[in-house]
């Protein structure tokens, strides 16, 4: 079994590819590193079977394999929005192409959707059938709505080429790897906690969002792409839902810091509220998250504490393509 995962030196990739070598696949991994590191694949490169190439899925590409994850896509709002026309590029020309791949080869390929399909959602908590309260013309539409015609695309070459397709909506996700000035949560209030910097608390911190740790999420991603029954799309995220006050106190006592919380207006169109429903996921896969969330912050808090001890490496964070 030969695989393809673009996106592959990010958060999710990276893990990604780890258990696909793990159990015996070959692995290509193709990124632009925008938002992804070497530093996130350099311990895969011991495996017989496991290949990179500096590609940006922007522009087509061709590789003789079985199945494709298409994961190419900054996922964090300060990323996608820093020159939103080519995170729209990415989601749709990278669709465009990873589906042609897939149709010219004969590939399976899933696609790595997400929550924020649903937008700011009007229904609590979010089933696959709601269809998502979307604004077309705001900040976080390149992501949205570039994300949402993915979507479309998988499932009109699924109906029109015959293309195997699965399509999985993820939601919040955190764990090691993230990187540390990613501007997610998790990763920023955990920094901050270690750092003794004030926790950026955006609104009043009674928005909701659900958190999965990355090896469950990574086991659900291997599951919906191994079964035969379903192209999705299937939500897979841990349905325990928390408001970003609360994080923001859990994280403080697991760290120990003594950091205040510092309060920043809340940003354009910032979802309030976000839970999955996943009764598809656990009656087509048998899948359940298994990490409680204070478990999986202590692991990810143990990282950054090492990552931050690193000597740092200033890293380039600009769009290697600026020209929109
Ligand atoms: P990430 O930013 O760590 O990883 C994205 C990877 O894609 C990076 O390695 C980046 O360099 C690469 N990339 C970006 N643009 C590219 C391009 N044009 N060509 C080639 N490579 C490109 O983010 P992540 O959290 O690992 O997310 C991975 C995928 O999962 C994304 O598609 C994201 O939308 C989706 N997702 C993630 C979450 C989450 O909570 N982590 C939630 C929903 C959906
Ligand atoms: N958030 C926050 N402080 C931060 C970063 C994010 O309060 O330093 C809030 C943000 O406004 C949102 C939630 O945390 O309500 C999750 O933000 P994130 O960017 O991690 O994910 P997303 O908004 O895409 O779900």
């Amino acid at each position: 079994m030969r695989s393809l995962v673009t996106g592959g030196a990010g958060f999710l990739g990276s893990h990604l590819c780890e258990r696909l070598l793990q159990r015996g696949e070959e692995v290509i991994c193709l990124d632009n590193y925008f938002t992804g590191r070497k530093r996130n694949i350099e311990h895969l490169r011991d495996y017989r079977f496991f290949e990179t190439v500096r590609h940006d899925v922007v522009d087509p590409f061709k590789y003789e394999v079985d199945r494709i994850y298409n994961l190419a896509c900054p996922a964090s709002p300060i990323h996608y929005q820093h020159n939103p026309i080519k995170t729209v590029k990415t989601s749709v020309m990278g669709a465009i192409n990873s589906l042609g791949l897939a149709k010219r080869v004969g590939a399976r390929i899933l696609q790595a959707s997400t929550s924020e399909v649903y937008g700011d959602p009007e229904i609590h908590p979010q089933p696959e059938e709601y269809r998502g309260n979307v604004n077309p013309i705001g900040a976080r539409a390149c992501y949205d709505e570039g994300k949402r015609c993915a979507e479309t695309l998988f499932f009109d070459y699924h109906r029109q080429n015959g293309v195997d397709i699965r399509v999985v909506r993820i939601f919040n996700t955190y764990g090691p790897r993230m990187l540390a000035d990613d501007g997610r949560v998790v990763s920023n209030f955990i920094v901050q906690a270690l750092r003794g910097e004030p926790l950026t608390l955006f609104g009043e911190g009674t928005q909701t969002r659900s958190f999965c740790y990355v090896d469950d999420l990574v086991e659900g991603i291997l599951r919906m792409m191994d079964q035969e029954e379903e192209p999705g799309p299937v939500n897979l995220g841990n349905p325990g839902e928390f408001t970003i006050r609360e994080l923001a106190e859990r994280i403080l006592a697991i760290t120990g810091s003594a950091s205040p919380l510092e309060r920043r207006p809340l940003p354009e169109d910032d979802p309030l509220q976000r839970q999955p429903i996943i009764a598809r996921a656990e009656a087509l896969l048998g899948w359940r998250p298994q990490i409680a969330l204070e478990e999986g912050l202590r692991s990810t808090v143990e990282y950054f504490r090492e990552d931050l001890a690193r000597p740092v490496v200033p890293r380039r964070t600009i769009d290697p393509t600026p020209a929109a």
